[in-house]
């Protein structure tokens, strides 16, 4: 049965608030909860005049009663820059804020979905990576608060299923890109086009051998749809994403070419922890989820995704010192 009212953790969002849309534009009501550290009012302010869409300002490390049937929880920075600069708060939000979302979906007996990461990967053995494997994280790096953070938000939700009786499904989200970003996202496909645009240097870190494999905004959040509607029984974690992969040097080259930049490539030290290869194996979303899988190609999705930042740095309120 469909369920009718929505709380939308972060969706105010880049992932959250297309998921706000999609949700809106199938008949739903929407309550989207978003503290506005990373989303921001721009991302669903065309959806504020809608009277099955409601914005409450606030934060998810404190509890609160919404009444909803079912509850997405997209609310956490998932730039590493931005997760990086206060990782106290990133583990506060995934545990405590998964937490209280959790104890929300039980006094409402709601559907709860929850956004998880290809970083509970780690720097992956396995390649591509299958749901069944465990990860290889460090669990005091500097990506260690976003990994564990994500990794504990699954084990609550495990426990809550099994203790509590509340019904969850686990999405695990690979990198994702498109309208909306932010142009202080920091994450490479915004940083790679801003920089293009602006005439600045791509930076590629380490020798830019390393892989990701990048899906468009549209074909993620249809994948997350069909995580929510899917049968009762299927708890997930299933992975979301595109499996056609890349090295990052080659994403450079390709956004150079599609801006018809100038920009220099240039390279700097690796970071500490970047995962090697990421992939993921979609082979259970598609056996078990109604979803069509990835339908986006990557130039198509890079050029709306130039668009969309061409139109940001050219309306009079950016500001690059951020
Ligand atoms: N990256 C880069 N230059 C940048 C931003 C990112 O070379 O300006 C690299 C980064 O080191 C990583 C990959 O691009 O290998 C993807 O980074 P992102 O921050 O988008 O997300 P991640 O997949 O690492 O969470």
């Amino acid at each position: 049965m469909t369920k009718q009212r929505i709380l939308v953790a972060g969706g105010a969002g880049f992932i959250g608030s297309h998921v706000c849309d999609a949700l809106i534009s199938s008949g739903r009501s929407v309550i989207c909860l978003d503290d506005l550290s990373t989303g921001t009012i721009e991302n669903i302010r065309h959806l504020l005049a809608n009277p099955r869409f409601e914005f409450v300002e606030g934060d998810v490390t404190s509890p609160r009663r919404i009444d909803c049937d079912t509850i997405l929880n997209f609310a956490c920075a998932a730039s590493p820059v931005t997760y990086q600069k206060d990782p106290i708060h990133t583990l506060r939000v995934n545990f405590e804020g998964t937490r209280h979302l959790l104890d929300l979906a039980k006094t409402n007996k709601a559907l709860f979905i929850q956004a998880s990461t290809s970083e509970v990967y780690g720097d992956p053995e396995v390649h591509p990576q299958v749901e069944p494997y465990r990860g290889s994280v460090n669990t005091t790096g500097p990506r260690s608060c976003y990994d564990e953070g994500k990794r504990v938000a699954e084990a609550l939700c495990h426990a809550y299923a099994e203790t509590a009786g509340v019904e969850v499904k686990i999405v695990r989200i690979f990198n994702t890109y498109g309208p909306r970003m932010s142009i202080h996202d920091g994450r490479v496909i915004p940083e790679f086009i801003v920089n293009a645009l602006t005439g600045n240097a791509l930076r590629v870190n380490g020798t830019g051998e390393q892989t990701r494999s990048f899906c468009y905004i549209s074909d993620m959040v249809a994948g997350i749809l069909a995580t929510m509607e899917a049968p009762t029984a299927f708890r997930g974690p299933v992975n979301i994403g595109n499996p056609s992969e890349m090295s990052i040097v080659s994403l450079a080259t390709a956004i150079v070419a599609l801006t018809g930049s100038r920009s220099p490539i240039e390279f700097s030290k690796a970071l500490t922890d970047d995962p090697a290869r990421r992939c993921p194996d979609i082979g259970l979303a598609i056996s078990r989820l109604n979803w069509a899988g990835p339908l986006v190609g990557l130039k198509d999705g890079l050029q709306r995704t130039i668009e969309h930042f061409s139109m940001t740095l050219s309306s009079s309120s950016w500001d690059m010192s951020f």
